[in-house]
């Protein structure tokens, strides 16, 4: 295992990866930014380095600084959290060269995951089901373009290979609109990604966002441990997750789930990884992988009692890998409320310093939170301050936990979604499960 490792993240993740590295035993050092220097996080850690002012161009997407910073303080490994440069494959390669462990995939895979159009040629090429749509980048004829929209049928939905964040895509439902929406998604991506390929798939109308958890050795090894259901959405953002998903035939998400496992064999993969599906009319179609940790990594940890975080140490760490498929079991349910520093019901961010900040407990219940009485929301990142999670032996527990936990929990100073939180745990359609991720979107336009 490492003797010391940098944390290149900040808030809630930067505190998770410290845990991890605390109960290994791992000396840690956090960056921070000017805006993060009052961090709990920062006074846990064993070292801590400023690596410049607020604005995350300057602070946490420096990649000089970051390495420096693992230079200056001997860290043998840098965990890059999610978001940030976790899924920059130039940052990795840099990390690697620079002659740090890079706690992730290698490179080359952070790079074909990252091109969709590559990474959905990986995918069919291991037997995992796609979206139906161009197999690839869309040509320059306007007359094929046309032949493909209709064998692959409208509507159908422009992506931009080098898209992310819910960016570069548009839904077309007619043969007048699509050239025009190719053109426009084309100069949009070449000038938002630097890149301006466009692929096309069918647009599925009302689908469920399943993904599943994969963990891999580098070497050919892999398991996969259970799915997690995040429809819960609004504006492609993921605010509610749980898992097991409600209502799916564990047959077929085994076999999905076996697909993953052996597709990360083929391609070698290295830590942990998840690919999401969109799942419609009991099918499931791969639309990207994630090559880093996820905010709702937690909810399987619950189900699995498997600690996500260490896994990535040890295997980043060359450690045997000795998890086997059928020792993973899962049990129970878990749910994940993101708290965000918003306003509940306009969404516009709410910073500012928190006065009063109370957290809930009990059985089954889990508070994964960097926040304190006293602590300033900076303006200049994700709203995110905290994750709620809870645990029952079923659904029903921990719907029931969470929204008793969801009525414990005070946060003064700064505006939540809490009061959202709690609507949603009594929302008749939420509770039944299985709602589309088009629920929310639709319940928030209902009662505005
Ligand atoms: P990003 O990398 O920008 O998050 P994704 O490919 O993961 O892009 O897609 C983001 C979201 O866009 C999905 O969660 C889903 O809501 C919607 N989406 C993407 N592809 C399709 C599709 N073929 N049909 C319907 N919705 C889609």
């Amino acid at each position: 295992m490492f003797e010391k490792i940098l944390i290149a993240n900040r808030g809630e993740i930067a505190l998770r990866v410290l845990r991890a590295c605390r109960e290994l035993g791992v000396k840690t050092v956090v960056v921070h930014s000017e805006a993060d220097r009052e961090a709990k996080y920062v006074r846990l850690a064993d070292e801590s380095v400023c690596i410049g002012p607020a604005s995350p161009r300057d602070s946490y997407l420096n990649m000089p600084a970051l390495i420096s910073a693992a230079e200056v303080t001997d860290a043998e490994a840098i965990h890059p959290g999610y978001g940030f440069l976790s899924e920059n494959a130039d940052f990795a390669e840099r990390v690697e060269k620079s002659g740090f462990v890079f706690i992730g995939p290698r490179p080359e895979s952070i790079r074909t995951m990252g091109d969709k159009v590559s990474a959905k040629q990986a995918m069919i090429a291991a037997g995992v089901p796609v979206v139906p749509g161009s197999g690839g980048a869309l040509p320059d004829d306007p007359k094929e373009i046309q032949r493909i929209a209709s064998e692959v049928g409208y509507p159908v939905i422009i992506k931009a290979a080098g898209g992310g964040g819910g960016r570069g895509m548009r839904v077309v439902y007619t043969e007048a609109a699509l050239l025009n929406a190719v053109a426009m998604t084309r100069t949009e991506a070449g000038a938002a990604f630097n890149n301006p390929e466009v692929y096309l798939e069918k647009f599925l109308e009302n689908p469920r966002h399943i993904e599943i958890q994969v963990l891999a050795d580098g070497e050919g090894k892999a398991v996969w441990l259970g799915e997690r259901d995040c429809s819960m959405q609004r504006r492609h953002q993921k605010i509610i997750e749980e898992a097991p998903a409600p209502g799916i035939d564990r047959a077929l998400v085994e076999r999905i789930g076996e697909r993953c496992a052996e597709a990360c064999r083929q391609m070698r993969y290295r830590g942990a990884g998840t690919f999401e599906f969109l799942y419609e009319n009991g099918e499931f179609f791969f639309i990207e992988m994630n090559t880093r940790i996820q905010v709702e990594h937690t909810i399987t940890e619950m189900i699995t009692g498997i600690d996500l975080v260490q896994q990535q140490l040890r295997i980043a760490a060359g450690e045997k890998f000795t998890l086997r498929q059928r020792d993973i079991h899962l049990h129970g349910h878990a749910i994940e409320c993101r708290i965000n520093a918003e306003d509940p019901y306009k969404f516009t961010p709410s910073p500012g310093q928190i006065s009063n900040w109370h957290t809930p407990g009990g059985p089954g219940v889990r508070m994964d939170s960097h926040v304190f009485t006293g602590y300033t929301v900076p303006p200049y990142y994700d709203s995110m301050i905290a994750k709620l999670i809870t645990y029952g032996d079923d659904r029903h527990q921990a719907i029931m936990r969470m929204d008793i936990a969801l009525s414990e929990m005070i946060v003064e100073g700064v505006h939540t979604n809490i009061p959202l939180h709690r609507e949603l745990m009594q929302d008749a359609r939420f509770v039944e499960g299985g709602t589309s991720i088009h629920y929310l979107e639709h319940k928030l336009a209902a009662r505005a």
